[in-house]
């Protein structure tokens, strides 16, 4: 019998964020081992947190094993049966555009494709869109303005031979953490200038020359002043621009912008675009920042100005570089997924492009106008124009702005499917047809990451119950709805190949997207297909775009936009004054649905929380560990208050991830304004506007247990431990009998009791044992409650005789929170070795600790508590 490391490793990819890292994967009994691949390109065997956690996430917890209609199993047959049905007759009574899909990044290629052909194709509407449309539909947008295509002009060995690498609207530490290390390397050896341009300071600061703490929504204004710099300067590229068109007006409104307000100090404007104007070398990399805006598609072209006019594009070492948040936006971007887009690159508004495709697929004519973007969809599903809905591989009920009022509107739609891997989303809970589809392990196709490089996510788990891959469903739901030669696929190599065969008609219409070289790829080439970069034709592969100064656009040029400077489009009030920025943190990825399941990504932070300025938080009376009311014109959340001056005064930030299932009070995008941008349609997801109070809550209590818990207070926030779970909690009614509460909470009534009540303090501590063994604890008082929360989550499952200390003996010290993942090293015991052992180097503490040595994910926050220390002492 072969034991599980003699098993073969298998080559894939890591489904979280659009660096692709490769991974290699082998199944070891309980899930899977996993390293990175050391022959990857995008990362040369690194992986960062979220990715070497992977095996933690593939267990069948809270998984989907077969399909349901009205919450009860039936079969396959009989639910796409209902699906086919429902959409066909929507069709036939209200015509092709009312039925929609809302489909996502975390699709591979082949299935982005398939559902693409069956609705631009054969239903004959462009209503599908993906949530990417929230992650870089602006980047598209401008992208295509100025290079008419969505090309992404250079590549990652672009950071290796830059510079100068300007970071807009990117926290690349902790959302793209390996290309993170790979430009941290680079300033090691090269001596690399680092410029990050953000409001908020972020951990991708720590490691920068200069940070621009700009006003949200001045990014505009910060690179109309470079352009103006740049031409004032003679750093101009004549040359080049000879094959652009519109330089004159991008100048001109540039000149007429210098006065925008950016929030920086001249001598910081004129200091980076000094660097900037005498570095050749200058890589901009931008990510949701820019792109989440009502003007993110001025803000790409804005930079894409300053890199045209300087010829600082798809040169080894410069050019603009937009990196994805998910890790197969860019294939869905290629395949057509945007409701404004046809596949491979080709325009859905030019009729030759339409009459191409529609020949190639031997279908009905295609629309000739774009579809519903994701605002507007969901728009359309509320005021009943959407009959029939579905939702693949995303939580729209969570992630989409104005998020209560899309909760409502998919609720009351006349028929909604969702495909997805878990009914434990606030979307999935909402649909008629449940569709249980198989996951990241078990997924056979291609992805294509942010510098255009595809890879295969290769099958290494069976699928699990009746669960099937999203192409083989989408396909038999068209060969239902009547479609039966053009969905007759065996796999996904045979759809891979027809998409390939494509973009050969595509490159004929000389778009950039050309993959015909694996158009005749066998079964067997498809099942070793090593990661390359496109375009892949007979005479070229891979790449770099426009060093030689040829476009897309008909003329061959690219064009300089003229932009201006425009506010945010939410407008601060006396009722709402803070401006709230939304993002991401390091361990968490979307809402959670794999990550939440890990209990070492989950120690990292283990509660939403909302971070303000030291001056807003005195002000409003606000102390750190409160709880924060957050209200907007759309809605209301509660989060815990974090005091820090990493945000400036005025405005906020909050992560997005936490859901019903986590957190229900912290669905941050209930906040969040459906305002877009008019060219892109992306929302502006990061310039919201909200008021901020205390939360005064009648008692708060923190739990853990080996149990799930029955929540139901007006604040909670729940994560997973090794031992089960832990919880913070908060009420708005006072509690009477706090052993009977706990029993309730952990619907435990029989359990031993060990219990410390104060009533007139208003403090409980409630231990419950099962045979002598700790299964739950509950700690509650008039105030945030002081436990040692790290020390107790591990209590579960032992004897722990001393749980209701809430603190550790003494020769057990508490870790604090968890700073490495990787090697479980908590917050205290980093700074009890830095104080103790005076360690001054986070290599030194990598020596001591091995905190920082494997994914480095958490690098930067370790350097800045050695700041921290060291300037704690000194002041001392
Ligand atoms: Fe996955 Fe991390 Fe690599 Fe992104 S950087 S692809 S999350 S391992």
């Amino acid at each position: 019998m072969m034991d599980g490391n003699s098993l073969p490793e298998t080559r894939s990819t890591c489904p979280y964020c659009g660096v692709g890292c490769g991974v290699l994967l082998r199944p070891d009994g309980d899930g899977l081992a996993v390293r990175g691949d050391p022959e990857h390109p995008a990362n040369f065997g690194k992986l960062c947190s979220k990715g070497a956690a992977l095996g933690e996430t593939v267990g069948l917890e809270h998984r989907l094993l077969a399909p349901k209609m009205d919450g009860a199993e039936v079969g396959w047959d009989s639910a796409l049966q209902r699906v086919a049905e429902r959409f066909s007759r929507a069709i036939e009574e209200h015509g092709p555009d009312s039925v929609a899909f809302y489909v996502s990044g975390q699709l591979l290629t082949e299935d982005y494709y398939v559902a693409n052909k069956l609705m631009k194709g054969f239903i004959g509407s462009a209503n599908i869109d993906t949530n990417s449309r929230l992650c870089m539909a602006s980047s598209v947008a401008g992208h295509k303005r100025a290079f008419g295509s969505d090309t992404v002009p250079g590549t990652y060995e672009d950071l290796d031979e830059a510079d100068l690498v300007v970071l807009v609207g990117s926290n690349l530490a902790w959302c793209h953490p390996v290309l993170y290390r790979r430009l941290m390397a680079a300033r090691k050896t090269r001596g690399t200038r680092i410029v990050v341009i953000d409001p908020r300071r972020t951990a991708s600061c720590d490691g920068a020359d200069m940070h621009l703490a700009l006003q949200p929504g001045s990014d505009v204004a910060l690179f109309n002043r470079l352009l103006v710099t740049l031409y004032e300067g003679g750093a101009l590229d004549k040359a080049f621009i000879a094959h652009t068109n519109g330089f004159d007006e991008a100048l001109h409104a540039a000149q007429n912008d210098t006065a925008a307000p950016t929030g920086l100090t001249e001598t910081e404007i004129r200091a980076f675009c000094d660097l900037w104007m005498r570095t050749e070398k200058v890589v901009t990399i931008y990510s949701q920042g820019v792109n989440q805006s009502s003007s993110g598609s001025d803000k790409v072209n804005a930079i894409l100005n300053c890199h045209l006019a300087t010829g600082r594009i798809g040169r080894p070492g410069m050019g603009p570089l937009s990196v994805t948040g998910q890790p197969n936006a860019m294939g869905g971007r290629e395949v057509g997924g945007l409701a404004n887009m046809l596949a491979c690159h080709l325009d859905l508004e030019n009729a030759d492009h339409r009459a191409a495709v529609r020949g190639f697929w031997e279908s009905s004519p295609l629309p000739e106008t774009p579809g519903l973007k994701a605002v507007d969809m969901f728009r359309a599903v509320g005021d009943g124009r959407i009959k029939a809905l579905w939702v693949i591989h995303t939580n729209p009920a969570v992630s989409m702005p104005e998020a209560d009022a899309v909760c409502d509107a998919i609720a009351a739609c006349p028929f909604t499917v969702v495909s997805d891997i878990t009914a434990r989303t606030d979307t999935a809970r909402l649909a008629d047809v449940l569709l249980p589809a198989t996951a990241w392990g078990e997924k056979d196709g291609t992805v294509t990451n942010s510098d255009r490089t595809i890879s295969r996510q290769r099958a290494v788990l069976a699928a699990p119950g009746q669960a099937r891959p999203d192409w083989d469903i989408l396909a038999d739901v068209g060969r239902r709805m009547g479609f039966d030669k053009a969905f007759d696929y065996a796999s996904p190599a045979e759809i891979f190949r027809e998409y390939a065969a494509l973009s050969g008609l595509a490159g004929q219409f000389g778009r950039d997207f050309d993959i015909s070289g694996f158009a005749d790829i066998s079964d067997q080439g498809y099942a070793r297909f090593q990661p390359q970069r496109w375009p892949v034709t007979t005479t070229r592969k891979g790449g770099r775009f426009f060093a030689d100064g040829r476009f897309f656009h008909p003329d061959g040029r690219a064009r300089m936009v003229a932009v201006s400077w425009k506010p945010p489009a939410s407008k601060k009030s006396p009722r709402f004054p803070f401006r709230l920025n939304t993002g991401r943190v390091r361990d968490q990825w979307h809402t959670m649905t794999r990550t939440a399941l890990s209990p070492r990504l989950s120690g990292h932070l283990a509660e939403p929380f909302v971070d303000m300025h030291p001056e807003d938080a005195a002000r409003r009376n606000i102390a750190a560990s409160d709880l924060v009311q957050l209200v907007s014109p759309t809605g209301k959340c509660i989060l815990r208050a974090r005091i820090t001056p990493a945000v400036q005064i005025g405005q906020l930030f909050a992560p997005m991830h936490w859901t019903a299932e986590t957190a229900p009070s912290a669905r941050i995008d209930t906040l969040v304004a459906a305002e877009t941008d008019p060219v892109s349609g992306q929302p502006e997801s990061k310039a919201s506007v909200v008021d901020a109070t205390r939360f005064d809550a009648a008692w708060y209590g923190f739990a853990v247990s080996s149990d799930p818990m029955t929540l139901d207070c007006a604040y909670w926030a729940l994560a997973r431990t090794s031992r089960g779970y832990r919880a913070e909690l908060a009420g708005d009614r006072p509690v009477d009998d706090w052993e009977a509460e706990a029993r309730r909470l952990f619907s435990a009534p029989e359990a031993e009791a060990c219990s410390i009540i104060d009533a007139k303090r208003g403090s409980a501590r409630v231990a419950l044992y099962r045979d002598g063994i700790l299964a739950h604890a509950l700690f509650v008082a008039p105030r945030p409650v002081a436990v040692m929360r790290d020390y107790l989550a591990d209590m579960p499952g032992t004897e722990a005789a001393n749980a209701l200390s809430g603190r550790p003996p003494a020769d057990m010290p508490d870790p604090g929170p968890v700073l490495c993942s990787c090697f479980g090293v908590g917050v205290n015991t980093i700074v009890d070795a830095i104080g103790t052992k005076g360690l001054m180097t986070v290599e030194s503490i990598g020596e001591v600790l091995a905190a920082g040595t494997n994914c480095g994910s958490c690098r930067p926050e370790i350097a800045e508590l050695l700041k921290m220390v060291h300037s704690r002492e000194a002041a001392e």
